[in-house]
């Protein structure tokens, strides 16, 4: 068992905020050199109308390829209960909901207010979905582009609601507004009110507190995070920007912290290959890759 588990979530939050596109067979190859380099679990991508986000058009796909990978753990966002539908028909293992804490991005996003999209997930959870799991991620849990602040009350209420009929909850920090200070406390507060279910963190890199957030939230209990290789899909508004923060170097902090991931740091070097060589003119970012790993590094494990 590693003491860190890794989520990369690089198909589905990379690629949907990727300005190209990458092949369904350029996908597959990728997840199965991730998978083989040792993650366990994957967010292939999501359950979107295509005509809103093309790159995700092929998510039934991806999901059909990657449940035939012995030991992944498949995961897929789903917006609705028709993206749920879609999600369990596809026989994903889990299933996210993002449900935003700010009520502007909430209603802009999906026109629902956040607790009409509480209502959503609940319905979801109702129906048959055996051996599936639901994620309840509460979005813009630190910020948000459209109202700035959002107060940490609504989301610890919202992730109480969750709580209640989700199998864990996640806290995101949808548009890189966090700092470590925050996510400590944040993290804190709401472990307090569900305890174990409060699993997993998802932050981006947009100010470069990708990594001091995710060491915050480590320092909070938190054990599960999401990353994506290479930070790909940057963020539109922050030229230079990686998106979220990035698999590659989030491992070696662990793993030179003395945490295992259960990763092998070269395989992933190979995954990454595959990834500029299925999208290559995309940015991709990432200090470890690029300055290797130090003179006499050994892994945790
Ligand atoms: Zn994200």
């Amino acid at each position: 068992m590693s003491q860190v588990h890794i989520c990369e979530v690089g198909p589905r939050d990379g690629l949907q905020n990727a300005k190209h596109l990458m092949s369904t067979q350029a996908k597959n190859a990728w997840i199965a050199a991730l998978a083989a380099a040792g993650l366990k679990e994957i967010e292939v991508g999501s359950f979107v109308p295509p005509k809103l986000i093309p790159a995700m058009a092929d998510t039934a796909e991806i999901v059909a390829f990657a449940t035939k990978i012995k030991g992944l753990k498949v995961v897929a966002l789903a917006p609705n209960v028709k993206g749920f539908e879609r999600a369990v028909a596809a026989g994903a293992h889990k299933v996210t909901f993002p449900v935003s804490a700010s009520h502007a991005h909430s209603v802009s996003n999906v026109r629902m207010t956040p607790d009409q999209m509480v209502e959503e997930v609940r319905r979801c959870a109702a129906l048959p979905h055996a051996g599936v799991e639901i994620e309840g991620a509460v979005a813009t849990a630190f910020g948000c582009t459209l109202q700035g602040k959002v107060d940490e009350d609504e989301v610890v209420r919202i992730a109480v609601q969750l709580a209640g009929f989700c199998d864990s909850v996640a806290l995101a920090d949808t548009v890189g507004y966090a700092n470590p200070a925050q996510v400590k406390r944040v993290f804190t507060r709401v472990r307090k009110e569900i305890g174990e279910k409060l699993e997993g963190a998802h932050f981006h890199n947009t100010r470069g507190l990708g990594l001091a957030n995710s060491l915050a939230a480590y320092e909070a209990g938190v054990r599960s995070f999401d990353s994506s290789m290479g930070g790909l899909g940057g963020c539109p508004f922050a030229p230079g920007a990686s998106g979220n923060v990035i698999t590659e170097d989030l491992i070696f902090m662990f793993e030179s912290m003395g945490l295992d991931t259960g990763i092998d740091f070269d395989r992933l070097l190979e995954a990454r290959s595959l990834l500029v060589k299925g999208i290559p003119e995309e940015p991709i970012y990432g200090h470890t890759p690029l300055a290797g790993l130090p003179k006499g590094f050994r892994a945790a494990a």
